[in-house]
């Protein structure tokens, strides 16, 4: 069914609608334009109006007025996603979640709040308890916890508390359907996995609940070694010391920090540094293990001085890219997870054979309770040709890729959609009308 806009602006008449043409471009992007690859996939893909709900109410009446008419919807949190994921394909109506902002409760260990929330909002509700996210994308200052859900993969925090996709760190979600008539259905436990990471496809998730950690004061520091190995070394070594809390490992090798202009006086030229965030109680024991592997503490910023000036978070995981490419539009980057092995061959091996073409950036995590090396590589980017042989070539060696220079979900990270997923889906978007195009399996059919 095809219908006017006329129409659909008075069927959604009492809820906020966005109209004008720029802002409904602008509320179509992401962050997806670190790609050279899919930027001129993505040109040109616009929505036709957004919608902004205010409460689960409007949610259902939005759900009903798509599901009526066959419109494709795209949901969106703050649109800092890098893969396209809230690019309209087939225009049709974004649906807006920032206006749904209400943290519901805070208790010990975890938290309720509206798919809209900012993460920095509920981690500075949290700390006042005592508690904070267990992990934050770097983009947590604008990020939303729906669009965290539905689209992100982890950050500062995942060297304690593993990854958003592990079982125990996500307990619990409301989503709205996109039936005849919508529904409302809260899924806990193992059942929140039908809907982690789904890019938006499966229900508008309009309540969260998540586990917190204890809120720990952390002191930010950054050490300087002159051998990236040593440094990557280092990173492994206090990743695997139980005793030391910590919520951040990053290391850089040495063409990076010249990105980093607000750092600069801390980055001796030709270094490689470790970015860290360590609990205060813990600082006492860095020294030590600094000092075993040869390194230089050059800055330290203390937990009272959080907040104030350059956060180093804010320099890591793809935020490293970021700073990238305001100096250099040429660079893009890979998301690579590297096996675990503390001697860390397979880093050295790709480090000395790409040489200055992929910068490393490691980033430490947990995974099922070991601590591995994920990366976030700087690429000079030529030619798309040449990106998909060096992915190859990662591959080939056994790193695992998560690819972010693709816009389907299958050929991204999880390489295939749960049949869980699969099956929710069918049922809570009977039509097909969730971002579409996005997964290779859900070929855009809107079914009448
Ligand atoms: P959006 O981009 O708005 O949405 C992401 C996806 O979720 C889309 O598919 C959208 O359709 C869907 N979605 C949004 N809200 C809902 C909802 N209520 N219901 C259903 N579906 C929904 N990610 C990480 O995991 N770790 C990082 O460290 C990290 N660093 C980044 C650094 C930079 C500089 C940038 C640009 C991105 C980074 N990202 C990172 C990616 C992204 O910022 C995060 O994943 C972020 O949490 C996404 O939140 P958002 O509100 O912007 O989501």
């Amino acid at each position: 069914r095809s219908i006017n806009l006329d129409t659909l602006i008075a069927a959604f008449a009492g809820i906020e609608t966005i109209t004008d043409p720029h802002q409904v471009a602008k509320l179509s992007q992401d962050y997806h334009t670190f790609s050279p690859v899919l930027v001129p996939k993505l040109e040109g893909k616009v929505g036709d109006i957004v919608v902004r709900p205010a409460n689960e109410q409007e949610v259902l009446k939005v759900a009903a007025i798509c599901a009526k008419y066959r419109v494709p919807i795209t949901v969106r949190g703050a649109g800092t996603g890098n893969y396209g994921q809230c690019v309209p394909l087939y225009g049709g109506v974004i649906v807006d979640m920032t206006k749904m902002q209400e943290i519901l409760w805070v208790k010990p260990g975890v938290a309720r709040l509206e798919a809209g929330v900012k993460l920095a909002a509920l981690d500075k509700k949290a700390r006042d308890l005592g508690w904070e996210m267990r992990m934050t994308p770097s983009t947590y200052r604008t990020a939303t916890i729906g669009g965290f859900i539905a689209g992100g993969s982890g950050g500062i925090g995942s060297i304690q508390y593993g990854l958003l996709g592990d079982r125990g760190n996500l307990l619990a979600l409301k989503v709205v359907t996109l039936e005849d008539e919508p529904r409302v259905i809260e899924l806990r436990g193992d059942d929140v996995q039908k809907v982690n990471h789904a890019w938006g496809i499966n229900g508008i998730i309009t309540e969260v609940e998540i586990p917190l950690g204890p809120a720990y004061p952390w002191v930010e520091v950054i050490v300087t070694f002159d051998d990236f190995m040593t440094a990557a070394k280092f990173g492994q070594a206090l990743g695997n010391t139980d005793g030391m809390i910590k919520k951040l490992i990053t290391i850089f090798a040495s063409q990076i920090p010249q990105y980093f202009h607000a750092l600069h006086q801390y980055l001796p030229g030709g270094t490689h540094p470790a970015f860290l965030m360590v609990a205060e109680s813990s600082l006492e024991s860095l020294p030590g293990l600094v000092q075993q592997y040869g390194g230089q503490i050059t800055y330290q910023k203390p937990a009272f001085e959080a907040g104030k000036g350059a956060n180093l978070g804010e320099f890591t995981w793809n935020h490293t890219t970021l700073h990238a490419r305001t100096v250099d539009t040429s660079i893009t980057y890979l998301q690579s997870m590297f096996p675990a092995d503390p001697q860390l061959q397979l880093v050295e091996h790709l480090y000395n054979y790409f040489g200055d073409e992929v910068m490393m950036h490691l980033e430490f995590f947990r995974v099922n309770g070991k601590v591995i090396a994920g990366a976030l590589q700087l690429v000079r980017y030529t030619t798309e040709k040449r990106l998909n042989e060096i992915i190859a070539y990662h591959e080939q060696q056994g790193v695992l890729i998560a690819n972010p220079h693709t816009y389907i979900i299958e050929d991204g990270g999880r390489k295939v959609i749960d049949p869980e997923q699969l099956k929710f889906k069918e049922m809570v978007d009977p039509y097909g009308l969730m971002n579409p195009g996005k997964s290779k399996v859900l070929q855009f059919k809107i079914k009448n």
